[in-house]
C-alpha cells in the first residue's frame, strides 16, 4: 500500500505542536519538584491514619525466614507464592493498619482502578474471586488484599502500623537485622521490599498553607468524619452546607470531584493542568460470561493478552478492550499501513504522533459535548500527548461541571498562589471556603530512602543509596550485588509494564519463591547476584529505546520530574529492551531452568 492511502489527518499538526509547546512552557518552573513540601513535623497530622486505630503491642525480637517490607500487592503476591512453595515463616511489615498498600490509603469517594479488574487484581484464580465490574471500586480491591492475606495465612505474623527504621546485613550470620518505629528488633534470612512508587503524600509548598483556619486533608487520608458518606459511595451528606476547594485535577481528583460536586454547597476546583479524560464504559461482570472464560489458567491468558495488545505485539484478539489497548491498536494500525521501506524510527514516531493527535482531539471534543458551559469546556481541554500525564477515564467527571455547585477555577498553568486563613487565592482573587482538599499527589522524584524511611545497608556497611549514586543497578530490577538475600519487588529494570503494575509484581513474586525454595533445597545460606551479571544486565538495558514517559518535551508532572527530567540516571530507569512480553517469557525460562544464571547460591 502506498503512503498516500493513509488517511490525511483533519487537524493542523503544526498548530497543535505549537499549542502543546506553549502550554508546556508556561508550566515549567525553576523549583521543579522543590515546589512541593515534605509532610512532617508540624504538618505530620496530614499523615495520620483516619481508618484504623493503632493498637498497642509488644515489640518482636525473634527470627523469621522471610520479612517483607510493604503490605501492598508486592508483599502479598510474594507471601502467597512463598506459601505455595511451603515457606510460611513470613512476616509482612506495613505502615498502614491492614494490607492494601495504596488501596489502604486511597479510600476517597469514587476511588476506582483504571485498569480492568480481571488483569489488575492478582491471584483471582487462586482465591476464587469474580470481580463485580470491569473496573472495580476501591473497597473491592481492598477486599481482594484481605482475601489473599487470609487465604495464605499472611495475617498471622504481619505487623501493621509499623515502619522499618533500620535494615542492616549481617554477613557473619547471613541474615538481615531489622528495627522498626515500634521498638521491634528482629532478624530475617531474607528480605523483600515492595514499598511502591506512590505512597508518600505531598502538599504544594504554598505560602500560608499553615494559616488556614478551616478544615483540610489530603485525598489519601479522606476525612469521612467531616464529609459524611463512605468509600462505598454513600453521599457526602455533611458537605451540604460547606464550601469546599479541591487543589489538583489529576487521576485522584477526576474520580472524587463528581461526588463532591453533587454534595457540596459550593465546590471550587483549582486546576493547574487539565487531565485527559476519556470514556470509561464500566459495566458489571456477568457471572455466566465469567464462568465461560474462567477456565483453568484464564488469568495468565488474560494478562498475557493485555500485555501483548498494550505493547504493540501481534495478537489475534483483544480480550480486555480498554483505553490502554485502544491507543496501542491505533498506533499499530497506522504503522501497519506504512510501506516496508518507510519503517524507519522517524516514520514510526510520526505515526505515533498522528494517532495521538487523533485520540487527543477526540478527548478534547468530548469536553465540548459533555460540558454545557463552553467556556468551562475549553478550559478543561488537555493540550499534550496522552502519555505525557497519567491518562484518565471517567464518565461523570466532565458532567460534574454541569452541577450548579461546581466551579472550575482555572489558574492558567500557574497553580494556586497562596492559602489564607479563609481560603485559596488564585490570580489575586481570594475564594473563601470551609474546607480545602489536597489532591496534590505523591512524592516521586525524592530520594528513595526518604520515602522508605530507611536506607538499606549491605555488605561492608555499603548503603544502597551510595551504591546507586549514578542510578539504579540490578539484575531484573530485583537483585543487587553486595545486598545478599534481598529482593526488590517493582517494575523498573524488569518488564517496566506501567499500564498494569501488579503484573510485574506477580512475576517478581513467582521468581523469588522459586529462588528461596532452590536455596533451601540446596542448603545455600545466601542468594546474591554476581557483579558481572549485574553489569551485563545494565549493558543490555542501555540498548533500550528512550522511554516515551518522562520526556522533558512533555508538560511538567511527576512523570518527567516536573519538567526537569531525570538526569543521567534516567537511562537506567528503563525496562528490558525487547519489551514486557519478551521479558516475562525470558524470566519464566530463567527461573524454571533451575540455573538462575548470574546468581550465586552459597
Ligand atoms: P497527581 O500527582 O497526578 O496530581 C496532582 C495534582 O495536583 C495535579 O493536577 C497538579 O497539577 C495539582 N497541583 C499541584 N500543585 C498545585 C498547585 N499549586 N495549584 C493547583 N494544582 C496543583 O496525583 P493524583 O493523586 O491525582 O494521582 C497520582 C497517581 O495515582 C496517578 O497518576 C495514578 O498513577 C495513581 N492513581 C491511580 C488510579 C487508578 O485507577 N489506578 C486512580 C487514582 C490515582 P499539575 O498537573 O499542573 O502538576
Amino acid at each position: 500500500m502506498s503512503e498516500t492511502a493513509i488517511p490525511k489527518p483533519h487537524f493542523d499538526k503544526e498548530a497543535l505542536r505549537r499549542k502543546y509547546r506553549e502550554e508546556r512552557d508556561k508550566r515549567v518552573r525553576p523549583d521543579g519538584n522543590e515546589q512541593y513540601i515534605e509532610i512532617k513535623d508540624h504538618l505530620a497530622y496530614y499523615l495520620e491514619d483516619p481508618y484504623v486505630p493503632t493498637t498497642e503491642r509488644e515489640p518482636v525480637t525473634d527470627h523469621v525466614t522471610f520479612a517483607f517490607i510493604g503490605g501492598g500487592f508486592s508483599g502479598l503476591v510474594t507471601g502467597a507464592r512463598l506459601a505455595e512453595q511451603g515457606i510460611t515463616d513470613v512476616r509482612i511489615l506495613e505502615k498502614g493498619g491492614d494490607f492494601g498498600g495504596t488501596w489502604y490509603w486511597n479510600r476517597y469517594p469514587g476511588a476506582q482502578c483504571d485498569t480492568a479488574a480481571l488483569i489488575y487484581l492478582p491471584l483471582l484464580e487462586e482465591t476464587g474471586h469474580m470481580p463485580s465490574e470491569k473496573y472495580v471500586h476501591a473497597p473491592e480491591i481492598l477486599e481482594q488484599y484481605q482475601r489473599i492475606g487470609r487465604h495464605y495465612n499472611l495475617y498471622d505474623k504481619a505487623l501493621f502500623h509499623t515502619q522499618v527504621k533500620s535494615l542492616v546485613w549481617d554477613e557473619e550470620n547471613a541474615r538481615w537485622q531489622i528495627e522498626t518505629d515500634r521498638g521491634d528488633n528482629f532478624t530475617a534470612q531474607y528480605i523483600g521490599m515492595g514499598t511502591g512508587p506512590l505512597h508518600v503524600p505531598k502538599l504544594p509548598g504554598l505560602p500560608g498553607i499553615e494559616d488556614f483556619k478551616g478544615h483540610s486533608f489530603h485525598t489519601s487520608r479522606w476525612d469521612y468524619e467531616y464529609t459524611g458518606g463512605d468509600p462505598k459511595g454513600a453521599p457526602l451528606s455533611k458537605l451540604a452546607d460547606k464550601r469546599v476547594a479541591i487543589i489538583g485535577t489529576g487521576a485522584t481528583a477526576v474520580q472524587c470531584i463528581p461526588h463532591l460536586a453533587r454534595a457540596c454547597k459550593d465546590l471550587c476546583v483549582c486546576q493547574r493542568t487539565p487531565s485527559s479524560v476519556d470514556i470509561r464504559n464500566n459495566e458489571p461482570i456477568d457471572p455466566e460470561w465469567f464462568k465461560s472464560i474462567a477456565t483453568p489458567g484464564w488469568q495468565k491468558r488474560w494478562l498475557e493478552n493485555f500485555t501483548a495488545n498494550q505493547t504493540g505485539q501481534p495478537v489475534d484478539e483483544d480480550l480486555v478492550q480498554d483505553g490502554w489497548t485502544d491507543l496501542s491498536k491505533r498506533v499499530r494500525a497506522r504503522i501497519s499501513q506504512l510501506p516496508r521501506e518507510n519503517l524507519t524510527v522517524e516514520k514510526m514516531m510520526a505515526a505515533y504522533e498522528d494517532s495521538d493527535f487523533e485520540k487527543m482531539e477526540e478527548i478534547r471534543a468530548r469536553c465540548n459535548e459533555v460540558v454545557e458551559d463552553q467556556e468551562t469546556a475549553e478550559l478543561l481541554k488537555a493540550w499534550y500527548q496522552q502519555l505525557c500525564k497519567r491518562p484518565c477515564f471517567h464518565d461523570d467527571y466532565l458532567k460534574a461541571y454541569n452541577e450548579p455547585a461546581c466551579h472550575l477555577v482555572d489558574t492558567d498553568g500557574k497553580g494556586v498562589e497562596r492559602i489564607t486563613e479563609k481560603g485559596v487565592v488564585v490570580a489575586g482573587v481570594e475564594y473563601e471556603v470551609d474546607c480545602i482538599i489536597y489532591a496534590s499527589g505523591f512524592e516521586v522524584g525524592t530520594p528513595y530512602e526518604r520515602r522508605s524511611g530507611y536506607d538499606t545497608i549491605g555488605r561492608n556497611g555499603v548503603k544502597l543509596s551510595d551504591y546507586w549514586t549514578d542510578g539504579m543497578r540490578t539484575l531484573h530490577g530485583v537483585h543487587v550485588h553486595g545486598f545478599p538475600n534481598m529482593f526488590i519487588v517493582q517494575a523498573t529494570q524488569g518488564a517496566n509494564l506501567i499500564s498494569n503494575y501488579p503484573h510485574n509484581l506477580t512475576e517478581c513474586g513467582n521468581t523469588i519463591a522459586l529462588m528461596v525454595k532452590h536455596a533451601q533445597d540446596t542448603q545455600a545460606r545466601k542468594i546474591e547476584v554476581t557483579r558481572e551479571a549485574e553489569d551485563a544486565w545494565l549493558e543490555l538495558l542501555l540498548q533500550a529505546p528512550p522511554m516515551m514517559i518522562g520526556s522533558t518535551e512533555c508538560t511538567p508532572g511527576y512523570y518527567n520530574n516536573e519538567g526537569q527530567g531525570w538526569g543521567e540516571g534516567v537511562q537506567r530507569a528503563t525496562g528490558y529492551p525487547h519489551g514486557p512480553v519478551a521479558y516475562f517469557k525470558y524470566l519464566d525460562e530463567w527461573r524454571t531452568s533451575g540455573d538462575f544464571d548470574g546468581i550465586a547460591f552459597t
